[in-house]
Formats: structure tokens, sequence, C-alpha cells
């Protein structure tokens, strides 16, 4: 199979700068599409991935999966996309297709392991990494490529490929709809997503943040009321509230204060923090409320197809910063102070 060189932005290491490279993609295949990148957006995950933070990084890395972009190229089987079309490609480009899960569209929980947009064993190509949206061009399955409403500001909607999907899928599964008690917890990237989307199912809207600088946003986000979690009489105030709390906190933190915020039957969902939690949870308020901690990932192409279209109706989209490619490490400086408001989106014009 021949291989086109294109630049790229990526880490040798785990302690390097991100900086320019090369990177090859393949050609296009009968089912795929080529994209030409106008946006990428810059998840807190891309920042885990560089550096390591959850171990398994195949150095080179190039991350991003918050991709928007024009369709340059179609395969001859191509039936869903022409050139020239806008392309969406969020944190999958493949999966087995044939498990359990695959077969329920639930691509992010393959039982044989999804194909992450970027550090992930490319299915195509033996011994090659995928290599994500911080590069020029993407060579993507069509059965992975997401349709992008034509009403939608174009740097604003990369987000939602990711910081959208990963907060949609638990609102929708936990059955989010007209007067629930939302919570949100964090207002980054995924938080300030929550808020707006749990706000266009029609919630109740609570934030939770350290910030009481973001205040004032998060209300013009239309969150209805804002909770410093630091506040013990604010905490207090919202005992027992909640249907649902979506928890985005990237670093490992206690979970307790907030499990006594949920109602009865209420439920918690992880989708930050990845690994192990220092305090132990008390099971107590969980026993006696019939409560649950759960997690969840991402969202599957037929689920992230319907978020698109959802926001495409409520003209919701991300909140954004645009920054040049070349602003990257400064970029994950801010991210690290919780200095985002609230995505940066690379314009990928500055690659080039
Ligand atoms: P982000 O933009 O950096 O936002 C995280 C927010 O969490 C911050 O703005 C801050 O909000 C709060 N926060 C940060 N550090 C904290 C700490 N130590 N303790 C308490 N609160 C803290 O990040 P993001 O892009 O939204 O991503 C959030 C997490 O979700 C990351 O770990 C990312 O890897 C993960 N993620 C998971 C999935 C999935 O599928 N499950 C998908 C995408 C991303 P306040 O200032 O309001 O407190
Ligand atoms: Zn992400
Ligand atoms: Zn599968």
């Amino acid at each position: 199979m021949s291989l086109t060189h294109v630049k790229a932005f990526g880490t040798e290491a785990k302690d390097k700068d991100l900086q320019e490279m090369t990177i090859m993609r393949r050609e296009v295949q009968p089912k795929d599409v080529e994209i030409d990148i106008l946006y990428c957006g810059v998840c807190h995950s891309d920042l885990h991935t560089t550096r390591n933070d959850w171990g398994g990084t195949v150095y080179p890395a190039v991350p991003g999966h918050e991709i928007i972009g024009k369709i340059t190229k179609v395969g001859s089987e191509i039936t869903k996309f022409k050139v020239g079309d806008l392309a969406g490609v969020g944190c999958l480009v493949d999966s087995c297709r044939e498990c359990e899960s695959c077969k329920k569209d639930l691509e992010q929980y393959c039982l044989n392991g999804s194909t992450g947009t970027y550090n992930s064993q490319d299915r195509y190509m033996a011994n090659q990494r995928t290599y994500g949206g911080y590069s020029q061009t993407v060579v993507v399955d069509q059965d992975f490529v997401l349709s992008i409403p034509e009403n939608l500001d174009l740097a604003a909607t990369a987000p939602l490929l990711c910081a959208g999907i990963t907060t949609y899928s638990p609102l929708r599964h936990w059955n989010v709809k007209e007067g629930s008690k939302v919570a949100v917890i964090g207002l980054g990237g995924l938080g300030h997503m929550a808020v707006k989307l749990a706000k266009g199912m029609g919630a109740e809207v609570t934030l939770f943040s350290r910030s009481p600088d973001k205040i004032q946003d998060a209300l013009n986000l239309g969150a209805d009321s804002v909770v410093i979690s630091t506040y013990e009489n604010e905490m207090n105030a919202v005992k027992g509230k909640f249907d649902l709390i979506i928890d985005t906190v990237p670093y490992d933190h206690d979970v307790n204060p907030y499990i006594t915020t949920l109602g009865i039957s209420g439920t918690l969902v992880l989708v930050g923090y990845l690994g192990k939690m220092e305090d132990m949870l008390n099971t107590v308020p969980m026993i006696l409320g019939r409560k649950s901690v759960a997690g969840s990932v991402i969202g599957g192409i037929k689920e992230t197809q319907e978020m698109l279209d959802f926001c495409g109706e409520k003209g919701i989209t991300s909140e954004i910063e645009i920054i040049k490619m070349q602003d990257i490490n400064e970029a994950y400086g801010r991210m690290l102070k919780s200095d985002v408001k609230y995505r940066f989106v690379i314009d990928m014009k500055s690659l080039a």
C-alpha cells in the first residue's frame, strides 16, 4: 500500500514538548475517505496521552480527536459522502464490527478493542500506529466518519466530536429529560458541553466548580445554579438533590461529598479521571439511598451522529478559543491550570 507523507504535530517522549513532524497516511482504500483537516479541538485526553499519564503511549504520538474537515478523496465503494462534503472524526476510527457491542452500535465498548483515532494499532497497516488530528489530513473508513450540520460554526463544532458525545451519551443513557435534576462537576471542555446539552434536554442544571471566577460564565452557558465545591454550606444546601451527576474532573479526587448530593436512586457517572481512587467509597449513602457510581466512555458512531443532529437542531456548539498549531504547548500549560474558556481549537491552516 502506498503511503502519503503529511505534516503533523506530536511528541517524541513524555517529557518533550510537541513539535512539527512528518507522519504517514495510507492511500485511500475502497471504503475510505480522505479529509483535509480544517479544525481540531484540544482535549485533556490529548495531554494525558502525550505525557503517558495512563501508560501505554507509543511515541511518536500525534494527538487530536475532535476533527472537522472537508473530504478531498473518496474510495471506489463510498456511498455516504462525496468530495467537498464537510466531515467529522471523533475518538474512534475503527472497531471489529462483529462483537456484541459493535452489533449494538456501541463500538466504544468493542469487545475486541476499538481503534482509537490516535495511539492505537492501525487495522490496515501492520506495525503502524494511528495518528490523530493535529495534522493536515486523515484517511478514515466511511463508517467512522460523521456528517456535520450545515448551520453550525465549524470551529465551534469540532469539540462536539469528543467533549460533546462523552457527555451526551451518559445524559441519554440515564434518561435525562424535561425537569431532570442534573449536576456537572468541573467547568472545562467536557463540563461546559454537559451543561449545554443537559439544558438542551430540558434538565435543571447545577455546576459544581472549584473556581468562583467561572460562576457568571456557567450561568451564561445555561446553568441554573453554581455550587462552589469547597464551600461546605453550599454543598450542604444541595444534599439529596440530583438524579444524575456527570463528573469530568481529570485527576484523583474524593467523590464521597458529591454522592451525598444525589437523590434516592441517583447516579454519579465518572467520565474524567481514569485510575484508582485514593479516597475509598463510603457505601453507606449508596446502600441507604440505592445510589450508583458509574463510568462511561465517549459514544458509538450512531449516537455521535444523533448528538451532532441534536446540536444542529438546538444550535448548540462549544465556547472556543482558536489557537495556532504552534501554540499547543502553551495551551497544554493553561489546561493544567484549568484556564480554558472552554475549549482550545486549532486552526489547522497554521500547520500548512
Ligand atoms: P479540562 O478542559 O481541563 O476540564 C477539567 C475541569 O475539571 C477543569 O476546568 C476544572 O474545572 C476541573 N478540575 C481540574 N482539575 C481538578 C482537580 N484536581 N480537582 C477538581 N477539579 C478539577 O478537561 P476536559 O477536556 O474536559 O477533560 C476532562 C477529563 O475527561 C480528562 O481527564 C479527559 O481525559 C477525560 N475524558 C474522558 C472521556 C471519556 O470518554 N470518558 C472523553 C474525553 C475526555 P473547575 O475550574 O470548574 O473546577
Ligand atoms: Zn477527548
Ligand atoms: Zn467489536
